[in-house]
């Protein structure tokens, strides 16, 4: 189905727009609540506790770079227990995070799923402020830390909830979709929200003839190629995916006929045209896992491919080494920080958490 419009804040005249007060806000937590800093040092007793998780990602770290990580990855793994923590990584988290001091991993609707389960009292995100944001918001009553709050999101940055609210005046009756990649305060203001994984499935089940897809113009697209329904996108992007190109794609296949392209849908059409198989992280994964290529190229973030050949030694990574300037924010030092300090906490305002909470829920609803 061709898409219906594609709209943005210069179509409105929205004094809301990026406003700062419109921004979800973290807070540094008291000093009281410190404990003290571990010793950080490569010890043999360090490198005896670690030996096992190094097995784990010894074809993507170097034994030159292990004593440095190894001090800090033992050191989050005890204070995690002194604490009650549990540490939700993203699939763009780099090695050792990822393998080595998360215990819970995956895709945003994963760890949005997994966010309602946890029984710890406090959750660290290793990822973006919109998925710590959307644990805070399905888990209020516990303590949310994000190691760097600075860590955004261009589509998240790209609409605010005022931006919504003149959308559903231009096309009243219209439902509207939120890609987790929001901010509270816009998916507080919309009917529900999706992940890449289930973004057609959420569109069709609203049964209606036209849907509002924001704030991703490209998985819009993507979506719309995919049904019958009516799609009113936003012109939000993605800065990691809309920098992939066709003519690189075309590229790799030239150099390699036998290599197999997989590409996350936040891409531009071109490039999903040269794909292989499209499909969200954990489905790329999945498909990586079950397939077995001798060779692939994976069109996404640059760590999840070396997450996936830590467990997949046997599969080639051809990387085009895109990466978020984000998730890049999330370091082990970081994390070791927020344990000992519990920094930086993510609030938001109980009425907005609430209204967002449905949205989520819906779609958490709809999956299962
Ligand atoms: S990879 Fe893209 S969508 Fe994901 S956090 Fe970074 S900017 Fe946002």
């Amino acid at each position: 189905m061709p898409m219906a419009g594609i709209y943005g804040p210069d179509d409105f005249d929205n004094p809301l727009h990026r406003h700062p007060a419109a921004q979800p806000r973290s807070r540094v937590s008291p000093a009281a609540r410190a404990l003290p800093m571990p010793l950080l040092a490569w010890t043999p007793e360090v490198e005896r506790t670690t030996a096992h998780l190094y097995q784990r990602v010894k074809n993507v770290i170097s034994p030159i770079e292990w004593p440095f990580m190894a001090p800090y990855i033992k050191a989050i793994n005890e204070l995690k227990k002194t604490r009650d923590a549990v540490i939700l990584a993203h699939n763009y988290q780099t090695p050792e995070i990822f393998h080595c001091v998360a215990d819970i991993v995956g895709d945003s609707l994963q760890l949005a799923i997994e966010a309602t389960k946890v029984k710890s009292d406090i959750i660290v995100q290793c990822g973006v402020h919109f998925m710590a944001e959307t644990s805070k918001i399905l888990n209020p009553h516990k303590t949310v830390l994000i190691p760097d709050s600075r860590a955004g999101c261009s589509l998240a940055s790209s609409i605010t909830g005022a931006d919504v609210r003149l959308l559903r005046q231009r096309f009243p009756g219209v439902p509207v979709v939120a890609y987790v990649n929001t901010s509270a305060d816009v998916k507080a203001e919309v009917d529900i929200c999706c992940t890449s994984s289930n973004a057609v499935q959420v569109v069709e089940s609203l049964n209606a003839p036209t849907v509002i897809f924001l704030p991703d113009q490209y998985l819009a697209k993507y979506v719309a190629s995919k049904t019958d329904v009516k799609i009113i996108a936003w012109k939000g992007a993605c800065e990691v995916h809309e920098r992939f190109t066709g003519d690189e794609l075309r590229a790799y296949r030239e150099a390699d006929p036998s290599v197999q392209i997989i590409a996350h849908p936040e891409c531009p059409p071109d490039v999903l045209a040269e794909a292989d198989f499209t499909g969200s992280t954990a489905h790329m994964i999945n498909w990586v896992r079950n397939k077995r290529p001798k060779r692939v190229v994976m069109i996404t973030e640059c760590s999840m491919a070396d997450n996936v050949r830590a467990e997949l030694p046997d599969v080639e990574m051809v990387r085009p080494c895109n990466l978020c300037p984000h998730m890049k924010r999330i370091t082990l030092p970081k994390i070791l920080d927020s344990l000992v300090y519990l920094r930086e906490e993510v609030t938001v305002d109980p009425l907005i958490a609430e209204r967002a909470r449905r949205s989520v829920e819906r779609m958490i609803n709809l999956k299962n």
